[in-house]
């Protein structure tokens, strides 16, 4: 398995010859090697080779997808910024931006520290995406380098090669197979493996090693056969009998299925020329052997995310064995080993690296989506999740009524499939039928449905329990801009009304107020640009209307402070005592009324009246003490009182919550989070004028849909 063969530079200079004969070019990478090798002179691997031979590793690696020079470039050099100290200008002065550009890429990439079991992904994806989103390359090179490692893995002592395996299986495998890059994905697996679990991996190996000279000559057999058979019909191609990786059947095991039969199960593939040809051999061979139903996929008119295309089928061949088949054109096999790598065996394309980054920007969306997210709004939680399903997990493929194929992920609902048909199928969406029957939103949709989505102009959008029903991040952002966006054109809306209601009250025409040179001094008071901007700061309550006319208008005899809150403590006038005047009253603390509670008075013993809410539990065994009190209804301060917000979600929702109780003018005082389990409560201190208006903001956090309670407190 282990790469045994000690290169030299020539050796790399030969096998990039094949695919790219320029002598210029390929003076430029023996350049390169010179360079890095003076540079790592005196340093040595773990293994007690010479450090050259790493990148020199790498770069052979890399020859096998036949990557562009500079790609070989820097991978003979992707080492020597972090470990020599070199300058990424020196890098791009002696052989060009591009490739001081892909080593300082890989260097950044090599600098991720991978320290708790979750918050590595998310640093580690962030980087990749940071580095991706300049060149793919760079991930390419990467892969390579740790393909390296992973062969040399035995140098180290255990706990690294067991940390370094879990890495590379867990982000650096799927990481290629993203990028479809077949070749590099399998023998990364298989590597890992063989330090996480070294049992499994040689009862495996130990296994398939005898049982191989008779699967061998049942393979031949069949292959024979079928090679007559397609030949009969006139259809050039070539079969290969194929290996089954390791870890392929590591997982097959894990799936529940028997050792035996994996190990029956025998493969072939099937080259031909055009796309026709795949379905042609794919019904031959179905007419000579059986096929087992279910087993069919044609990935061939349902390409897989990282492209991958080709049509499989099990079918019980020679001495009832049973065969996978694979069929499909050389291209397609090209781009099932190479993926994303395979551009550059296309030369008839110009400019590579530009083809690749475009497809890179189409395949790689999904990742920029993820980052996209604002990742305040996520927990950690999420954020691993999301990225583990959108990234590991398979995805399902459903139908449009008209035959177009819609990429999900696994248990995606009709939600789903409406925003990825389109944002506005999406917001119009008032119902799904799937496969002629109609089906709640929520259904989980699988493989090949029909989906039909019911749509009606006079919807008004989607509704916030969608989000927790859409299963992909992409749908809930959608949904969630859909919100945002309405709001704040709500606010906009409710900004405009309440300043030009306050115009209207104070006489001032509106063509006035809008007169260029105030509307100058104004934006420029309140840092400003546009009418728009004013609009939305007096509807989400960062200014009063009252204060933004003031700006222009003073006016002498209302001069009350705006959006002030008045705390203070009740002053006796607040309260009416029958019968006493004088008296000293307090609002108690643990039950904290406000007008138009039902209150009752409690004559303490030295600290006067203390008045409580009728329903307040600390009354019950002081009946005797009691005294009638009511609220004087001339009182127009604030008073405080403590709620509790339930919420079913643990994002941090505090600016949404204390932007809505702000716009209701009521006064937060204090504000206290407190999480249990999977929700999140809120203790806050309110002022508020009266009951109704603390009724208004309860039934105003109501409307929040995460918000499942929103109580009163009593201590
Ligand atoms: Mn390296």
């Amino acid at each position: 398995m282990s790469d045994k063969k000690i290169y030299t530079v020539e050796d790399l200079i030969e096998k990039v010859s094949k695919y790219q004969s320029e002598e210029s070019v390929l003076n430029k990478i023996r350049e390169a090697y010179v360079f890095a090798e003076r540079c790592h002179k005196g340093q040595f691997r773990k293994s007690g080779e010479e450090y050259i031979v790493h990148p020199l590793n790498v770069a052979i690696i890399l020859t096998e997808i036949y990557a562009d020079s500079e790609t070989i470039m820097a991978a003979l050099m992707h080492d020597v910024i972090e470990d020599c100290g070199v300058e990424r200008e020196e890098i791009e002065e002696k052989f060009g931006r591009e490739v001081g550009k892909l080593v300082y890429g890989v260097s950044k990439l090599g600098r991720i520290n991978f320290s708790t079991e979750n918050e590595y992904l998310i640093d580690y994806y962030k980087k990749i995406i940071v580095g991706m989103s300049e060149d793919v390359r760079v991930i390419i090179v990467k892969l390579a380098d740790r393909l390296h490692n992973m062969r040399t893995l035995w140098a180290l002592p255990e706990v690294k090669q067991k940390k370094i395996a879990k890495e590379t299986i867990e982000i650096l495998a799927p990481l290629a197979h993203h990028l479809g890059i077949h070749k590099i994905k399998s023998e990364l697996e298989d590597l890992s493996l063989r330090y996480l679990k070294p049992d499994v991996f040689y009862d495996i190996a130990e296994k398939l090693n005898n049982t191989k000279v008779e699967r061998d000559n049942t393979v031949n057999e069949m292959l024979r056969y079928v090679t007559n058979l397609l030949t009969e019909h006139g259809i050039t191609h070539e079969i290969k009998g194929r290996a089954k990786s390791i870890y392929s059947i590591y997982n097959k095991l894990n799936k529940g299925r028997k050792f035996s039969d994996i190990y029956d199960l025998l493969a072939l593939r099937i080259l031909v020329n055009t796309e026709q040809e795949c379905y042609l051999a794919l019904g031959i061979i179905h007419s000579k052997f059986k096929p087992i139903p279910k087993r069919f996929k044609d990935y061939v008119a349902m390409p897989k995310a990282n492209m991958y295309q080709s049509l499989h089928t099990t079918v019980f061949g020679v001495d009832g064995y049973l065969f996978e088949i694979q069929i499909r054109t050389y291209e397609m096999d090209e781009i099932a080993e190479n993926g994303i790598a395979s551009h550059w065996a296309y030369k008839e394309h110009k400019d590579a690296s530009v083809l690749m980054q475009n497809t890179t920007e189409q395949k790689l969306q999904f990742f920029k989506s993820i980052i996209e997210l604002n990742e305040d709004k996520m927990s950690t939680e999420d954020f691993v999740n999301s990225v583990k399903d959108e990234v590991l997990n398979n995805n399902i493929y459903c139908f449009t009524p008209k035959g177009d194929i819609i990429e999900l992920p696994k248990d995606a609902t009709p939600i789903d499939f409406a925003y990825k048909v389109h944002t506005r199928v999406g917001e119009t969406m008032v119902g799904a039928i799937v496969n002629n029957s109609i089906v709640p939103l929520d259904y989980k949709l699988k493989s090949n449905d029909i989906v039909k989505i019911n749509t009606s102009k006079s919807s008004k959008g989607p509704s916030r329990e969608w989000l927790n029903i859409a299963k992909s991040t992409q749908t809930r952002n959608k949904i969630r801009t859909f919100f945002t966006k309405s709001e704040k054109e709500l606010y906009i809306e409710r900004g405009k009304e309440s300043l030009e209601k306050e115009l209207r009250k104070r006489k001032i025409p509106y063509d006035e107020f809008f007169h260029q040179e105030k509307q100058e001094i104004l934006f420029k008071n309140l840092k400003l640009s546009t009418q728009e901007e004013l609009y939305l700061d007096v509807g989400n309550g960062k200014y009063s209307a009252n204060m933004v006319v003031n700006i222009l208008y003073k006016k002498e005899e209302e001069k009350e402070p705006i959006k002030k809150v008045v705390i203070q403590k009740a002053k006796d006038a607040d309260i009416v005592v029958s019968g006493i005047d004088n008296v000293k009253v307090n609002l108690a603390n643990c039950c904290n009324p406000v007008p138009e509670d039902e209150i009752i008075g409690y004559i303490t013993k030295g600290n006067g009246i203390s008045v409580h809410r009728v329903t307040c539990h600390n009354l019950e065994a002081l009946e005797s003490r009691n005294v009638d009190v009511c609220w004087n209804e001339q009182t127009t301060d604030k008073y405080v009182t403590t709620i509790l917000i339930h919420s079913n979600t643990r994002e941090n929702k505090i600016m949404e919550i204390l932007q809505k109780i702000n716009m209701l003018d009521a006064g937060i005082d204090k504000f206290i989070t407190m999480s249990r389990g999977e929700e999140t409560v809120y203790e806050a201190d309110l002022y508020v004028k009266n009951l109704t208006h603390l009724n208004k903001v309860f039934q105003e956090l109501d409307k929040l849909s995460y918000i499942t309670k929103v109580e009163r407190l009593m201590k």
